[in-house]
C-alpha cells in the first residue's frame, strides 16, 4: 500500500505517515459516492443543514485541537490557525441562512394556464481538489454548499494538509454525513489525477495556475462544470493624500500575513511619488516588528513556508530583482536548519522587467515601486495575466472607485486588503480562474438550473 509522510515545515520532521489512496480505492470511493448521493439529495434540505450545524458546534468544541494540527503540518502561525477556525464560523452561519432562498425554485411566468418554473437541481457528484494555504477556509467553500444543495463529495486536500483534509471529513461524518457521500482521498498529484478520471459532474480546483491549467486540458472534453480558483499577483496602488504610516502598517500585514501564502496577499505595491519614502520607511519598520519563529508559539507572526520548493522559487526572485538593479531593504535571505525559512523581505526600485513584479511569489516577499500618478499605476497593475483582488489606498472614494473600475479583478478593494467575505463572490478573471465560491452565486454553483414549462390540460 502507498503511504503519504506528513512533515513539519518548521524542522523538517515526519509528524506522520498516512495511507494514501490509489487508483483503485479513488474509483471505489467515486462508484460510492454516485450510488449514495440520490438518497442524500432526497433528504430535505432542513436535515442536510442540520448536518452543517452539527459540524459547526463540532469545529467550535475541538477548535484549539484543530489548531494545532493544522499549525503542525502548514507550520500557519498557531494564532493564524485559531483565526481561520474562528473566521470558518460565519462563513457556515452564512450558507446555513442562504441555502434555502439562493436554490428555492421560482416561478418566472404563469398565465393562460401556462407557468414557467426554474428550479436548481444538484449537480451529482463533485470532485473538489484543494490547497493547503487555507485548507478550512477553501476546502469548506466548497464542501460544506456542495453537500448543503444535495451533492456527493470526493475530495482531495492538498498532501500539505492532508491531516486536516481527513479532520474536516471526520467531523462531517460525525455531523450525520454519510461516508460514501463525503469521501476524502489522501494524496498528491497523481490521486488528484486518478480523481479527475472518475466519473463526476463536476470539478471544483484551488490551487495554482500550473495545475488548474493541466486540469482543465484533463477534463476539457468531458463538458464538465469546471471551476478553477487559481493564483494572482494582487496589486495595491497607494495615492499622494493617503496616509503613509497607516497605509503602510495595513498593506505589510496584507502582504505578509500568512507568511504571504494567502491568494489575495499583497504582492506588488504601487506607491505615488510625493508619498513614496514616507511610506517605504513606514513599511520596513512595520516588517521590523514581525516576529519570525516557531509556529506554535503565540507572538509569532513569520512562520516557515509550507512547501520547501518555494524557498528557491523565492530566492530566484529576489537574485533576479537585485541582478536587474533593485535594492533589498531587509530579508532576502533563505534561513538556516531544516526548516522552510525565508526572511520577510522588502524590495525598492522595482519594474515590470523584473519577476518579483510579475510572477507570483506566494511568500513573505514585497516589490514596491513608485508612480508618477494614477494612470500610470492603473496601467501597472493591469500588466500582468492574473486578475485576482486589487486594491487602492486614499481618502477619496470617488477617486478610488474611478480607478477600481479600470483594474481588471475579481475583487476590489478600497483602504483594506487581504481579506474574503462569505457575503460577496470569490472569483477572479484572466490566469486567476473560472468561476467563483461563496455569496449566493458560490450555493447556486453546486447547482445546474432545470426549466419548467408546465400547461395546464385542458
Ligand atoms: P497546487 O496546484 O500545487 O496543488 C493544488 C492541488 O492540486 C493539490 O491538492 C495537489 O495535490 C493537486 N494536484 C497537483 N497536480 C495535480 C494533477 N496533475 N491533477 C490533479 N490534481 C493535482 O497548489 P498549492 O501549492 O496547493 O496551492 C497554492 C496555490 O493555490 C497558489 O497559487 C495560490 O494562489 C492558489 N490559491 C488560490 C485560491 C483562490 O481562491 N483563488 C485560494 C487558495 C490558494
Amino acid at each position: 500500500m502507498s503511504t503519504l509522510d506528513i512533515r513539519n515545515p518548521a524542522n523538517g520532521e515526519r509528524i506522520a505517515t498516512l495511507p494514501a489512496d490509489d487508483a483503485a480505492s479513488v474509483a471505489a470511493k467515486a462508484q460510492s459516492a454516485r450510488a449514495a448521493q440520490p438518497a442524500w439529495a432526497a433528504r430535505p434540505l432542513s436535515e442536510r443543514l442540520e448536518c452543517l450545524r452539527a459540524f459547526r458546534a463540532a469545529v467550535v468544541a475541538q477548535l484549539d485541537a484543530l489548531a494545532v494540527t493544522m499549525t503542525r503540518e502548514t507550520g500557519k502561525p498557531i494564532r493564524m490557525s485559531r483565526n481561520e477556525l474562528n473566521g470558518l464560523l460565519p462563513r457556515i452561519d452564512f450558507f446555513l441562512a442562504e441555502c434555502e432562498r439562493s436554490i428555492a425554485p421560482e416561478t418566472v411566468y404563469e398565465e393562460g394556464g401556462m407557468r414557467e418554473q426554474i428550479e436548481h437541481v444538484p449537480l451529482g457528484v463533485i470532485a473538489n481538489i484543494s490547497a493547503w494555504n487555507y485548507p478550512w477556509f477553501v476546502g469548506c467553500n466548497v464542501i460544506l454548499p456542495a453537500l448543503a444543495t444535495g451533492n456527493a463529495v470526493l475530495y482531495k486536500p492538498s498532501e500539505y494538509s492532508a491531516l486536516t483534509g481527513l479532520e474536516i471529513a471526520r467531523l462531517l461524518h460525525e455531523a450525520g454525513v454519510p461516508q460514501q457521500v463525503m469521501a476524502c482521498v489522501v494524496g498528491a498529484g497523481e490521486v488528484g489525477s486518478a480523481l479527475l478520471a472518475q466519473d463526476v459532474d463536476g470539478v471544483f480546483f484551488t490551487g495554482s495556475h500550473g495545475t488548474g491549467r493541466r486540469i482543465a486540458e484533463a477534463v476539457g472534453s468531458r463538458f464538465l462544470k469546471l471551476q478553477l480558483e487559481l493564483g494572482g499577483k494582487d496589486p495595491t496602488y497607494v495615492c499622494e493624500d493617503a496616509d503613509p504610516k497607516a497605509a503602510a502598517e495595513s498593506l505589510a500585514d496584507g502582504a505578509m500575513y500568512n507568511t504571504g501564502q494567502s491568494c489575495c496577499s499583497v504582492e506588488r505595491i504601487y506607491v505615488h511619488e510625493k508619498i513614496h519614502d514616507a511610506f517605504v520607511e513606514a513599511f520596513v519598520q512595520a516588517v521590523g516588528g514581525f516576529r519570525m519563529g516557531d509556529p506554535m508559539s503565540e507572538d509569532t507572526y513569520i512562520g516557515p513556508l509550507t512547501r520547501r520548493p518555494q524557498l528557491d522559487v523565492l530566492a530566484a526572485q529576489v537574485a533576479d530583482a537585485r541582478a536587474r538593479g533593485a535594492t533589498v531593504l531587509t530579508g532576502g535571505r533563505v534561513g538556516g536548519g531544516a526548516g522552510n525559512w525565508f526572511e520577510p523581505t522588502v524590495v525598492v526600485n522595482v519594474d515590470h522587467t523584473m519577476e518579483i513584479m510579475r510572477e507570483e511569489s506566494f511568500g513573505p516577499v514585497i516589490g514596491i515601486q513608485k508612480v508618477r500618478d494614477d494612470a500610470e499605476a492603473i496601467r501597472l497593475m493591469n500588466d500582468t495575466r492574473y486578475g485576482l483582488t486589487a486594491g487602492v489606498y486614499t481618502p477619496d472614494e470617488a477617486r478610488a472607485r474611478r480607478i477600481l473600475s479600470q483594474v481588471h479583478a475579481g475583487s476590489v478593494y478600497w483602504n483594506c486588503c487581504d481579506r474574503v467575505s462569505p457575503r460577496l463572490p470569490w472569483s477572479g478573471v484572466g490566469d486567476s480562474g473560472v468561476g467563483l465560491t461563496l455569496s449566493k452565486y458560490g450555493i447556486q454553483t453546486f447547482t445546474r438550473t432545470k426549466a419548467w414549462h408546465l400547461r395546464q390540460a385542458g
